[in-house]
C-alpha cells in the first residue's frame, strides 16, 4: 500500500515522529472546576428564566462580539434554526448554502421546510463565491447562510451588497469563527444574525451549546421567545405566545463558558499569529498551498488551518495516504469531508421525511467542482488545538510535510 515502505524514515514505518508536542483540548484549570463546583452546590442548575449565569454569559458574549443581543441555546444547529425562523422564511423558500460545511448548515434549512440551494466555494478560500451566489438567486431565494469556514471570514462586503440588491437575509454561520474579525468587526455581528456552536471541538466550548447574536430588536424578540417555549420575558410562566420549544442551556454550561471566554481573546491571537507564520513556511513547499487570507484586514480564528495538497509533487501519493503519514508524524490533522454535502443520502434520496422539498428539486444533478476537488484530492485540515502551539511546533509541522515529500520522492 504505502509506496515508501522501503525508505524506513517515516513514523508510519516505525521511525521517530517529527512533531513531538501534544495539543490538549479543551483547556481548563482549577478556576473552571471551582466555578462549576460552586454552581453545583447552589442546586440551581436549570435556567427557567434565562437569568443568572446564563444571562451573564449572554451579556459577556454580546459585548465581546460587539453586538446588541446574544441568545444562548442548546447547540449551533438550533441557533441557525432560530435565526431562519425569525428571518421569516416560509415553506419552499430557497436558502443559499455552501456545499463544503458541516451538515447542520443545510439540514436546518430542511427542518424549517425550506430548500437548500448549494452554491460552490471559491478555490482560494473555500468560502462561498459571491459571483456564484448572484447566479443562483431566483424569485424564491430568501436568505444566504455564509459559513466562515475554518474561521476565515467570507467576503462580507460582496455578500451584503448582493443581499441588499435582492432583499435577502444574511445569517452568518460562525460556528468556526469565535473571535475572528473582518475589517475590525467580529464575525457573526455583520449580517442579520450570527450563529455560534460551543460543541466539544469548537474554539469556545462547554461540550455542547450554541448562541445566536443580532443587532435587530425584532429578530431578538422572536428568537428569545422561540428558545423559551414561546414565553415572553414579561409574561406568565404558563402563557405561551409563539410556536417555540425548550432550547435553553443549563447554568452549568453558562459558568463554564464564562470561564472559557476569558481565554478566547489570547487563544485567538495565538492561532492567528501561528497561522500567518505557518503560511510563510508552507508557501515554500512545492505542491502545498495554504488557503488565501485575501487582501482585506482580517483576523482568522483557525478552527482549522487548511492547506491544499498536490499529489503530483508527492510521488502521486493519495491525499488519504499523505494524511495517514502526517498523523503518524504526530500532527493532529484530517483529510476533511469525504464528499460535498449534496452527496449526503438525505439529499440524494429525499425520503418521506423531506416532504417539504418540491419534486422539481433534484440534488443528483448538483455538481460543485471546487467543493468536489477540495473533498477528494486537495484539502488537508490541521485542528485548532495544534494552532495553539509554539513557533517551533509550527516549524515541526512544516518539517513533517517536507520529510514525507523527500521520502516519497526518493
Ligand atoms: C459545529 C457546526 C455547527 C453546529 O453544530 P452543533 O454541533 O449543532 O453545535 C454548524 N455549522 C458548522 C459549520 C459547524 O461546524
Amino acid at each position: 500500500m504505502i509506496k515508501t515502505a522501503s525508505t524506513g524514515l517515516l513514523a508510519i514505518e516505525g521511525c521517530e515522529k517529527v512533531v513531538t508536542s501534544t495539543f490538549p483540548w479543551p483547556i481548563y484549570d482549577e478556576q473552571d472546576v471551582q466555578a462549576v463546583a460552586d454552581l453545583v452546590r447552589t442546586g440551581q442548575w436549570g435556567n427557567p428564566d434565562c437569568a443568572g449565569a446564563v444571562a451573564e454569559f449572554e451579556q459577556q458574549f454580546a459585548r465581546y462580539c460587539g453586538s446588541k443581543y446574544a441568545i444562548s441555546c442548546v447547540n449551533g444547529s438550533v441557533s441557525l434554526r432560530l435565526a431562519l425562523i425569525a428571518c421569516g422564511v416560509r415553506p419552499g423558500d430557497e436558502i443559499i448554502v455552501p456545499p463544503y460545511t458541516f451538515i447542520a448548515t443545510a439540514s436546518v434549512v430542511l427542518e424549517v421546510n425550506c430548500v437548500p440551494v448549494f452554491v460552490d466555494i471559491h478555490p482560494d478560500t473555500y468560502n462561498l463565491d459571491p459571483a456564484a451566489i448572484e447566479a443562483a438567486i431566483t424569485e424564491r431565494t430568501k436568505a444566504i447562510i455564509p459559513v466562515h469556514f475554518a474561521g476565515l471570514p467570507c467576503d462580507m462586503e460582496a455578500i451584503l451588497d448582493i443581499a441588499r440588491r435582492h432583499t435577502l437575509r444574511v445569517i452568518e454561520d460562525a460556528a468556526h469563527a469565535h473571535g475572528a474579525e473582518y475589517k475590525g468587526q467580529k464575525l457573526g455581528s455583520i449580517g442579520d444574525a450570527g450563529s455560534f456552536s460551543f460543541q466539544s471541538s469548537k474554539n469556545l466550548t462547554s461540550g455542547e451549546g450554541g448562541m445566536v447574536i443580532t443587532n435587530d430588536d425584532a429578530l431578538y424578540q422572536t428568537m428569545n421567545s422561540l428558545r423559551n417555549v414561546g414565553r415572553l420575558p414579561d409574561g406568565q410562566w404558563y402563557d405561551h405566545f409563539n410556536p417555540g420549544c425548550n432550547y435553553r442551556i443549563t447554568q452549568l454550561q453558562a459558568v463554564l463558558l464564562s470561564q472559557q471566554l476569558t481565554r478566547l481573546e489570547e487563544q485567538t491571537r495565538i492561532r492567528n499569529e501561528n497561522g500567518l507564520y505557518l503560511d510563510s513556511l508552507l508557501e515554500n513547499i512545492d505542491g502545498i498551498t495554504p488557503l488565501s487570507r485575501g487582501q482585506v484586514e482580517i483576523r482568522h480564528s483557525y478552527h482549522l488551518y487548511i492547506f491544499k495538497y498536490d499529489k503530483a509533487t508527492f510521488g502521486m501519493l493519495s491525499k488519504k495516504e499523505f494524511v495517514a503519514m502526517l498523523l503518524a508524524e504526530g500532527l493532529p490533522c484530517s483529510s476533511g469531508y469525504p464528499h460535498p454535502l449534496y452527496k449526503q443520502p438525505v439529499f440524494q434520496e429525499k425520503n418521506w421525511l423531506c416532504y417539504a422539498l418540491p419534486d422539481s428539486v433534484d440534488y443528483s444533478t448538483v455538481y460543485c467542482p471546487v467543493a468536489e476537488r477540495a473533498c477528494a484530492d486537495e484539502a488537508v485540515w490541521i485542528f485548532q488545538q495544534a494552532m495553539l502551539g509554539t513557533r517551533s511546533d509550527m516549524d515541526s509541522f512544516a518539517d513533517a510535510i517536507r520529510k514525507i515529500q523527500q521520502a516519497v520522492n526518493q
